[in-house]
């Protein structure tokens, strides 16, 4: 049996290296046939000053092959170059990330006997990990959360195939629609809109904060779970936890042309190169993989077999302890020589293909039937108290078609009647509307504005106030009528 696939292989950074090897060998050992085209990214592609992490013969080597089993790529925290794992799932559209556990024979966790068996779809290219940020005055930072209309149903529709695929029954969808209206609240709407589609799957929506309250308390609830970007990286983490950690969790990262499969956690420097770590949920991602290659039965395989390595007793120092655990080696030989066993009361869900919605590539343009300009939200930088701003920005208007309605403060009003409970900082936002409240304005009228702030402000970011078919696009701010 061999499929002659080519799959390009990215070792990684930290223990990424260690964990790839022990996945290759075993797939190996099921006789598929994979050749393996290894590529670079991470720390060493930063190292040799490619500031995106992800070089050209990387690039051109995965829109060839379309499909990536990957290590984890170290990337600095909170200073520098992006991270080159999000540049890899961005540039080829790998705009979900699955993200199952289960439970797994001899590793005890205090949830053991419950049967956890779920998966996170997570969005994977939009929301705050855009990575869109400002400084917008040197002392106040913006993140932007971009959340499109198209991406909520790539992510729904998938989720939803995703768990037909699986023969799973449920999906949960989880967002903080109850505080961001507009884009958690998008993927909310969409959900609710989509679901009838699919009437075998039951469908419910489950605030994010309870979700993981949920998670914790009784996971064995859940089945799917679909989420936006940030939400579903926490609640993974905690899934994989649920059943014994990290070293256990797989993914995909799935778009309508390539496919990377990786493990959730990231390259663990300290337990680098030292025989230790345990490869497991690299190996499962490997299982995603051969799936995904329509290698059913070594995917079947393989995890038997990792199963099996597992009920025996094999354990890495993750869950025995790094003096006693069994070297990620010795562990990847017990996982190879257990091929072909077959591991009783435990599911192994063989899979079919999923059905992976495919996007218009063209921009998706999303007409209302009516569209009007009521005014716009200016942010400026200043170390004026608002009680002095407002009255000062007030008379500026005076005379133009604009009125100032309010100023807020990291989005609470503080002017006019302003609370004297809030820290103000040096960035205000400034909410100009058109006198008449049934009219509009024009983008002139916006020009002009920012033209006479000018003269004594420092207007740093603008956004339009909008209504769409009658409905407001923007949110009070907090206090404001
Ligand atoms: P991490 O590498 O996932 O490690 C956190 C902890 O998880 C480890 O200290 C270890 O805990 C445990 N762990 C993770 N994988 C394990 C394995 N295979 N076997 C045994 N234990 C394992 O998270 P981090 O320390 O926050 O991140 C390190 C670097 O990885 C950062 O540069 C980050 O940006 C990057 N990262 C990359 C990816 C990716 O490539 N997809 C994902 C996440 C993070 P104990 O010490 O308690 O045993």
């Amino acid at each position: 049996m061999s499929t002659h696939r080519t799959v390009t292989v990215i070792p990684g950074d930290g223990i990424g290296p260690e964990c790839v090897q022990a996945a290759i060998e075993i797939v190996d050992a099921t006789g598929v046939g994979i050749h393996w085209e290894e590529r670079h990214a991470g720390e060493r592609v930063f190292r040799q000053g490619i500031a995106s992490g992800v070089p050209k013969d990387t690039i051109e080597s995965i829109n060839r092959t379309r499909v990536v089993l990957k290590g984890p790529l170290g990337t600095p925290v909170g200073y520098g170059e992006k991270s080159a794992n999000v540049t890899l799932r961005k540039l080829f559209e790998t705009y979900a990330n699955i993200r199952p556990v289960r439970e797994l024979p001899g590793v005890t966790t205090r949830y053991s006997g419950l049967g956890i068996d779920l998966v996170v779809v997570r969005e994977n290219v939009e929301d705050l990990y855009a990575g869109i940020e400002h400084m917008q005055t040197p002392g106040v930072a913006q993140c932007l959360k971009l959340i499109s209309r198209k991406g909520c149903e790539k992510i729904v529709r998938l989720a939803f195939e995703y768990a037909r695929s699986e023969g799973r029954r449920s999906i949960a969808c989880a967002t903080k629609s109850n505080i961001m209206k507009f884009t958690e609240g998008e993927l909310k709407r969409t959900f609710e809109r989509i679901a009838p589609e699919y009437p075998d799957i039951e469908s419910w929506h489950v605030i994010i904060d309870n979700c993981a309250h949920q998670l914790v308390k009784k996971p064995e609830q859940f089945d799917v779970i679909v989420t936006t970007n940030m939400n579903g990286d926490i609640i993974s983490d905690l899934t994989s936890a649920l059943v014994g950690g990290l070293g256990f969790a797989p993914s995909a990262n799935l778009g309508s042309d390539v496919a990377i499969f990786e493990a959730v956690h990231g390259s663990a420097p300290k337990y680098a190169g030292r025989n230790v770590i345990n490869p497991t949920a690299l190996v499962l991602s490997s299982v995603m993989m051969l799936k995904h290659l329509g290698e059913y039965d070594a995917a079947e395989t393989v995890e038997h077999a990792v199963l099996a390595t597992l009920q025996q007793g094999y354990l890495t120092g993750d869950v025995l302890g790094y003096d006693v655990g069994m070297p990620t080696s010795e562990y990847t030989k017990a996982i190879i020589a257990n091929l072909g066993e077959r591991v009783g009361g435990y599911k192994v869900r063989r899979g079919k293909p999923i059905a992976i919605p495919q996007p218009d590539r063209n921009p998706v343009t999303v007409v209302p039937g009516t569209r009007r300009l009521i005014g716009t939200d200016v942010f400026l930088e200043s170390g004026q108290h608002p009680s002095t701003l407002g009255p000062i920005l007030e008379q500026l208007v005076e005379g133009t078609p604009l009125r100032l309605k309010m100023i807020s403060n990291r989005g609470t009003k503080v002017y006019p009647d302003g609370n004297s409970n809030i820290d103000i900082v040096d960035q205000h936002r400034c909410r100009f509307v058109h006198r008449d409240d049934q009219a509009a304005i024009d983008h002139a009228a916006i020009r002009h504005l920012l033209a006479a702030l000018e003269t004594d402000h420092r207007w740093v970011h603008v956004e339009l106030l909008q209504e769409f078919d009658g409905e407001p696009g923007y949110t009070k701010a907090q206090g404001e009528d």
